[in-house]
């Protein structure tokens, strides 16, 4: 990891952190292919960030990847970096690959506690220095919300954001919807906590503000990672959700459902689910479905899950359930314990 030149020295600060991802790649005479950019040459490639009152830092891993190779060890050395560097800046602003952004954006909710600053993930479908390219505006407008205060000199938007195609959508509620479209991002049960447009205009009632007393920030870098996720389908083998269900390594299914969390109802599937239950795995409902919530007290299917063992995910995305799932995980032995706090709203992650 390396760590890039002030831009400019002004009031507030921003730390610009870039693990990797199409945003920060070009393409270079004589050679294949895009390649990652000395990004402390940002502002080069996007001189309008030198019209910004504010101090420019950045901050590269090393290695970058592309996000399809994310591992938690790149979430917990974030939380670290946000943890050491907390007091020196006013936001965070993380350039990180699409793929698996809304993942990474959930778990780092659930990681930083105490959070009175913004941490706005952003990137693009086109490179930065395309004509075309969404990563300045991305860029842009994330640094934007990264430095804007009230009156009193808060956060406007104290939270882990993802910030695409002009809006800014809360990280754990946010999933990619679409593989080449400027539209990559939807957050289909929450409303966007703020929209780009002449002006930046914060949803203000969406918001999450914390309590004033808080004791700083806090992480938790401790993750327990066994968690597998079955997506039911028709035709799915009796062999598969076996394999799934009752696998040693694992303490924890996430269960993609269909619908309001519905499920196979067929014997060998509610024994198996019964099985993995009784042996003491946390198993967590959520739907398949993009918008709308489970409620497992509406159909039998739903409801013989219920009876079996299985925890209701709400309207939890399946991005959030497992960072969420991690991080409880991490922190917490007692089984139990997990599948109480599974059906608590912890960081704005379920509409409870
Ligand atoms: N595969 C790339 C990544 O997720 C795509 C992107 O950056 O949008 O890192």
């Amino acid at each position: 990891m390396r760590l890039f030149r002030d831009l400019q020295a002004k009031a507030s600060a921003v730390l610009l952190i870039y693990t990797g991802g199409t945003i920060g790649m070009k393409e270079r005479s004589g050679e294949e292919g895009l390649v990652p950019f000395d990004f402390g040459g940002i502002a080069d490639e996007v001189p309008e960030l030198r019209k910004f009152a504010c101090r420019i830092d950045s901050f590269t891993f090393d290695p970058l990847i592309d996000s399809s190779d994310v591992e938690p060890a790149l979430w917990q050395q974030l939380a670290r970096l946000i943890k050491e560097r907390y007091d020196a800046y006013d936001g965070f602003v993380i350039l990180h690959g699409t793929d698996t952004m809304a993942y990474s954006a959930s778990a780092l909710s659930f990681m930083l506690d105490g959070l009175r600053k913004p941490v706005i993930f952003t990137g693009s479908q086109l490179p930065i220095d395309r004509p075309r390219t969404d990563g300045k505006e991305n860029l842009i407008s994330s640094v934007e919300i990264a430095t804007a205060k009230d009156d009193e000199g808060r956060a406007l938007v104290p939270e882990v954001c993802i910030f695409f195609d002009s809006k800014l959508l809360r990280g754990n509620r946010s999933t990619k919807v679409n593989a080449t479209g400027f539209d990559a991002f939807a957050s289909p049960n929450y409303p966007a906590l703020a929209t780009a447009g002449i002006n930046i205009k914060y949803n203000n009632r969406s918001i999450h503000y914390g309590s004033e007393k808080g004791r700083g920030l806090k992480i938790e870098t401790s993750l327990d990672t066994r968690v597998s996720i079955l997506k039911v389908h028709p035709g799915i083998t009796e062999q598969v959700v076996r394999d799934i269900l009752l696998g040693s390594q694992t303490r924890a299914v996430i269960i993609e459902t269909y619908g309001s969390g519905n499920a196979i109802s067929k014997d060998w599937f509610l024994d198996i689910i019964r099985e993995s239950s009784a042996s003491g795995k946390i198993l967590i409902n959520v739907t398949q479905c993009l918008s709308g919530d489970v409620n497992m007290n509406l159909y039998a299917t739903g409801r013989a899950l219920k009876n079996a063992g299985v925890v209701s995910g709400y309207d939890c995305t399946t991005e959030a359930a497992l960072g969420k799932l991690f991080y409880l995980m991490g922190t917490c032995n007692d089984n139990e314990q997990v599948k109480l706090l599974m059906e608590r709203n912890l960081k704005g992650e379920i509409s409870k």
